[in-house]
């Protein structure tokens, strides 16, 4: 698969290097114009949606989509952030954020905003043969195509939860799903062949004899196409049963060091987690029919561990999705 190729915003023709010294008497190019530039603008909706296929029976659409099933359906608060970009203004600005959020409140927001996602858009209209069901990657899509004509777009992300992400970078079916989970586990950060003086020096405090513990926050994205008919990238029922079988059942409540074998000859620093979880997770994902992208674990509010699982695929640049992750 090739990796995301981003929508090159319109930019500006470009003002002269501004390490040129300024002919004497020549307009200099006030406040920025032309210049490239990315802004992001968040949004907010309440929607309910229904996971039910018409040519399913109530016992198929129950064993494959769980409670989201139920009639007459279930809600979330969603938000969404929107990433532009293109060069600045004479006035200094990417847009004018008026503009901004009057487009994603005309297109997005004052649609959705207090309805049901399977009634409002055709895209959800599962009569329809192309038809979707409004999971949060094909969400994220449609508003894509709706914001698209208006908006000068790099990237969406799309937060159904906390704990359940899209990120959409182009007008294609290839979509990102993020879950957030997480697990409690204790370390010591000590090299077996080194003496204590010599752990102590590279590892600090981590290098204590009887180690210590953090709450780790962990994010696993998955690439892959949208199904045009489940909406979904994956299986996300399936995908959070295998995180949960192969990391979060074996790493919770572990002191690491002696009770996953990796650990035993593998200093658990938050680097060696991460890439040990995608390794456990990459084939398991493929199975599913998606790609894992990355994993982020986060050791503490202080310091997290990326890795991007696509290597050499995608190299270890962050790629569009980093535009989005501060916002
Ligand atoms: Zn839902
Ligand atoms: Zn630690």
């Amino acid at each position: 698969m090739t990796p995301p190729v981003m929508a090159a915003p319109p930019v500006s023709p470009a003002p002269a290097d501004p390490a040129t010294p300024t002919p004497a008497g020549a307009q200099q190019r006030p406040h920025g114009q032309g210049r490239p530039c990315v802004i992001t603008r968040r949004a907010a909706f309440s929607a309910s949606h229904r996971y039910w296929l018409p040519e399913l029976s109530p016992e198929q659409n129950q064993a494959r989509f769980g409670p989201c099933s139920l009639a007459p359906g279930h809600g979330h608060n969603y938000e969404l952030i929107v990433a532009m970009g293109g060069g600045l203004d004479a006035d200094g600005m990417v847009l004018n954020l008026s503009e901004v959020k009057h487009a994603i409140r005309e297109q997005v927001s004052a649609q959705l905003d207090f309805r049901c996602l399977n009634d409002v858009w055709p895209e959800f209209d599962l009569q329809r043969p192309e038809g979707m069901l409004p999971t949060t990657e094909a969400l994220a899509l449609a508003i894509w195509r709706r914001l698209a004509p208006h908006l000068p777009l790099m990237g969406l992300r799309l937060h159904e939860t906390d704990s359940l992400w899209a990120d959409v970078l182009g007008d294609s079916m290839e979509a990102f799903l993020t879950i957030r989970t997480h697990f409690a586990a204790a370390h010591r950060l000590a090299r077996p062949e080194l003496s204590v003086e010599q752990n102590d020096a590279i590892y600090g405090k981590c290098a204590r004899p009887h180690g210590h513990g953090h709450n780790y926050l962990l994010e696993v994205t998955v690439r892959g196409s949208i199904d045009p008919r489940s909406g979904m990238v994956c299986d996300l029922a399936a995908l959070h049963r295998r995180v949960d079988e192969l990391v979060v059942e074996p790493f919770d409540h572990t002191f690491l060091n002696k009770d996953v074998a990796h650990f035993a000859t593998t200093v658990p620093t938050a680097e060696n987690i991460a890439l040990h979880i995608a390794d456990l997770l990459s084939a398991p994902v493929a199975e599913l029919g998606a790609a894992l992208h990355k994993v982020r674990l986060q050791e503490s509010p202080n310091n997290a561990a990326e890795v991007f699982a696509e290597v050499p695929q995608l190299g270890m640049r962050p790629q569009a999705l980093e535009a989005l992750a501060g916002a």
